[in-house]
């Protein structure tokens, strides 16, 4: 409702206007008071002003309205001929009024309506209220200032007020309402009706009781054309009914020429007639108003449920007593399979797709007598989706009996929750030894798969919703833990990295079992998140691991066992190590000078020897030889253990190398029946070696060979650039001799390896060669590599990196490498 709100300038014209119109209506009042009457039968003007101040006045403004009020009234009274005080006191009385009307209508800061019933009593509240102060006021003037009777007086004017202030009041609140309708062809003939038939019933030469017939025609304004036309209609029917009463027209004054009643009561039929027609007017058509405010509500409602009904997931069918369809929403139609047109009025029992139709139709038979449940469940065959499983919330409607007169129906659809569940659940049982625990945020156990009862052995029913989970560990390794996290014991540790913020944690805690053993577990444990992403309780997979952790716990023990004895050993290894490498340091010395000794002999030193002798000290020179080889190679051996395998490079001809070896064996090969053949390149094969550890690998070789070959055999040294490789020269020992097992390829140049061939056949050596020669070749940067098979012969390959190629050693003058060990 919105109020008009004038301008400051404006309203005070207005405001001044209204004035002079309460001085000119209350100037006319007192001209036409009946003859003999010390008050006026109608006082328009108070009405005026109430009007005025409810349709525009607020706060200050309307106060100095009030005292404009006293002034124009008090002169309005002077003016029709009242002494000065009594016309002053009537002012005093008039300006009260209008304000004890005004303030009741707007205390409290409400701005004055006409809504609802309750505006209405207020309104007539505080006309009468008003009406009631000025007939004090005017009964204690007229029996003070002119000596009238007090209660006549105020009772006359209480009514004459009233009247005045209900017919015009309504306009003054009705003019800041919204028009609801445009007016038609029904207005012109009402408002003919009403002022014609007024005129008429009023006019001078109507004497007939006809005083009720425009209250039929006011009614049919207020039920149908709106407050706004009833307020003013009310006002034109009183000024018209005062003013022809007032000059003798119409029935109440027909009554006095008749009946010979006093001014004063044709006045109090005027007024009467008047509040009759007000009340009348104003109750209807505020009734009418609301009524109409009801129904568009009721409307919107109806509209609006019908949007919720229709967008709702789940199915709502309102079936009457009579078991028929009476409304039903979108998702259920869907469901039928048929429009909602074509469903409602059909009986439920035969539209709905169940088997068991009996049972259905007993229950829709029964609707008044409350047969159907208020849960159930159905299975729905519907075309298109085939069975759904639909679970029903059922009410009943009653009507202000207490009879049930329909049952509404809300079903949801839960088949594939349910599929999902069965799903859910399956896994979860499928799991018999994995412990799956559920719980709440508190950590109330909400889930305990089969797993978790084998682990546990708990039952699912002894502790879902009646345990903590962390009463389900060592109470012990709780504390131990919340210790460690700086929380209290207790759920929370289990939790604590989750309820953090970490996605899972995984960690072994101990479970005590329902019998009290104990068992390791590796648990997992993450959060359970609504879909807005709320922590909404934890989830725990745990697997028993005890055997498998007191498993690793006996492999560990083992290992360091191993660990130990291994140390030992090698500390043992070192040991017999140091002690060959002595003993052969203190065996070369004697021995070389044995060698000396001999050699001494032979050249004749001691004197010219026989044949024999020489024979026998020959024989002493080789096997002293022998000696001395093999201590070297334990020496060299020693060394290549220790890691301190010293090569002396520089730039060398291989070629040489191979020709020195090649004489160092002669004295060996010589006695020996063997082809022998040797091929050198003619150009010199320049490499970065240690001439002397080059021709002891070459002499290892050719001596293996020699000694691998039997009579009438062949042996053969080749040094040559390789073909292939510019960067390499290739340097081949081969013989036709016993050869070796491809099994044994590799584990020939492991050290103290020999083939049980060769120990068999009592060849001597001590298996120390080879693997001198694999690290004097991989010392220089080549390798060494074997093809061989039994009574085959034996080739051996090495091949070494030529001088000023990538391959080491160049830069130092000394270098240490590492010893090659044959692990196989
Ligand atoms: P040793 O010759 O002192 O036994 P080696 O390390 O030189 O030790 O050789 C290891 C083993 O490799 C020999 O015992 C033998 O079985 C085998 N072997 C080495 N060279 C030959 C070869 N030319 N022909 C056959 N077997 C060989």
């Amino acid at each position: 409702m919105t109020r008009p709100t004038l301008g400051r300038a404006r309203w005070w014209v207005a405001a001044a206007l209204a004035l002079v119109g309460v001085f000119v209506l209350g100037a006319t009042a007192v001209r036409f008071a009946p003859p003999g009457s010390t008050v006026a039968v109608w006082w328009p003007a108070a009405g005026l002003a109430v009007s005025f101040l409810l349709a525009t006045a607020r706060g200050a403004r309307a106060w100095l309205f009030v005292a404009g009020v006293l002034v124009s009234s008090a002169a309005a009274n002077a003016y029709g001929g009242r002494p000065p005080l009594v016309a002053l006191c009537f002012g005093v009385a008039n300006a009260a009024e209008v304000a004890v009307v005004y303030g009741l209508l707007t205390r409290g800061g409400r701005r004055p309506a006409l809504a609802s019933m309750e505006d209405l009593w207020n309104l007539l509240a505080a006309t009468l209220a008003g009406a009631l102060v000025f007939g004090l006021f005017a009964g204690l003037t007229v029996s003070i200032g002119v000596g009238g009777p007090f209660l006549a007086t105020a009772s006359a004017v209480t009514a004459s007020h009233a009247a005045a202030v209900l017919v015009f009041a309504p306009l003054g609140i009705a003019v800041g309402t919204r028009r609801t309708r445009r007016p038609g062809f029904e207005d012109l003939v009402q408002w003919v009706v009403v002022v014609g038939l007024t005129t008429w019933v009023f006019n001078p030469g109507q004497a007939l009781p006809l005083a009720f017939l425009p209250i039929p025609v006011l009614v049919w304004g207020a039920l149908r054309l709106g407050l706004r036309t009833v307020a003013i209609q009310l006002l034109v029917v009183g000024v018209l009914a005062v003013t022809l009463t007032s000059i003798g027209g119409g029935p109440f004054a027909a009554a006095a020429r008749v009946g010979g009643l006093r001014p004063e009561t044709v006045g109090a039929l005027t007024q009467a007639f008047l509040v009759t027609a007000a009340v009348t007017a104003l109750s209807l058509a505020v009734a009418s108003t609301q009524r109409r405010a009801a129904l568009a509500d009721l409307r919107s409602e109806v509209e609006l449920s019908g949007v919720v009904l229709d967008t709702a997931a789940s199915a709502i069918i309102v079936v009457d007593r009579a078991g028929a369809i009476a409304r039903l929403n979108a998702t259920a139609a869907r469901l039928l399979g048929a429009a909602e047109a074509e469903l409602v009025g059909r009986p439920a029992a035969e539209v709905f797709p169940v088997d068991d139709h009996e049972r259905v139709s007993a229950q829709m038979a029964g609707i008044g007598e409350g047969a159907v449940p208020l849960h159930e469940e159905q299975d729905w065959r519907v075309t298109g989706l085939g069975v759904r499983h639909i679970v029903w919330t059922n009410a009943y409607l009653t009507d202000d009996t207490g009879h049930r007169t329909h049952l509404v129906k809300t079903g949801v659809d839960v088949t594939d929750e349910r599929a999902a569940r069965t799903f859910v659940e399956a896994v979860l049982e499928a799991a018999t030894a994995t412990a799956i625990i559920g719980t709440d945020l508190d950590g109330v156990i909400t889930l305990f798969n089969r797993g978790a009862e084998t682990v546990l052995g708990w039952r699912a029913s002894e502790v879902v919703s009646r345990k903590d989970w962390s009463l389900l560990h060592d109470p012990a390794e709780i504390d131990r833990r919340a210790e460690e996290l700086g929380v209290e014991p207790g759920f929370d540790v289990l939790v604590h990295r989750v309820r953090g913020g970490a996605a899972t944690e995984t960690r072994d805690w101990t479970y005590v079992r329902k019998d009290g053993t104990r068992r390791t577990v590796s648990l997992t444990m993450s959060g359970i998140r609504d879909e807005g992403g709320q922590l909404t309780g934890y989830l725990g997979v745990a697997e028993d691991v005890t055997r498998r952790r007191q498993v690793e716990v006996t492999l560990q023990v083992a290992l360091d066992r191993e660990r130990e004895a291994v140390e030992e050993l090698t500390q043992l290894d070192r040991t017999k190590s140091d002690f060959v490498s002595a003993v052969s340091h203190e065996l070369r010395t004697p021995l070389a000078s044995v060698l000396g000794y001999t050699e001494m002999l032979e050249d004749g030193a001691a004197g010219a020897l026989t044949d024999r002798q020489l024979e026998l000290v020959a024989r002493v020179d080789r096997n002293g030889r022998r000696l001395l080889s093999l201590i070297e190679d334990l020496l060299l051996n020693s060394r290549i253990e220790a890691g301190r395998l010293e090569l002396a490079p520089r730039r060398c001809d291989l070629s040489d190398v191979v020709a020195s070896a090649w004489t160092s064996v002669e004295t060996v090969t010589a006695q020996r029946d063997l082809v022998r053949e040797v091929e050198v390149s003619p150009r010199p094969l320049w490499i970065e070696g240690d001439p002397a550890a080059l021709e002891r690998m070459v002499t290892n070789l050719l001596s293996n060979a020699v000694k691998f070959t039997p009579d009438g055999g062949r042996v053969a040294l080749a040094a040559h650039p390789d073909d292939r490789r510019p960067d390499t020269v290739r340097l081949v020992v081969s013989d036709s001799g016993m050869g070796i097992p491809e099994s044994d390829h590799e584990r020939v140049f492991a050290r103290f390896f020999r083939s049980s061939a060769a120990n068999e056949r009592a060849i001597q050596g001590s298996g120390l060669g080879l693997s001198i020669v694999r690290a004097i070749a991989e010392g220089h940067g080549g390798s060494v590599s074997v093809a061989s098979a039994p009574d085959e012969g034996s080739t051996f390959t090495v091949c070494l990196p030529v001088a000023g190629s990538a391959g080491p050693p160049t830069q130092a003058a000394t270098r240490t490498y590492r010893d090659h060990r044959d692990d196989s």
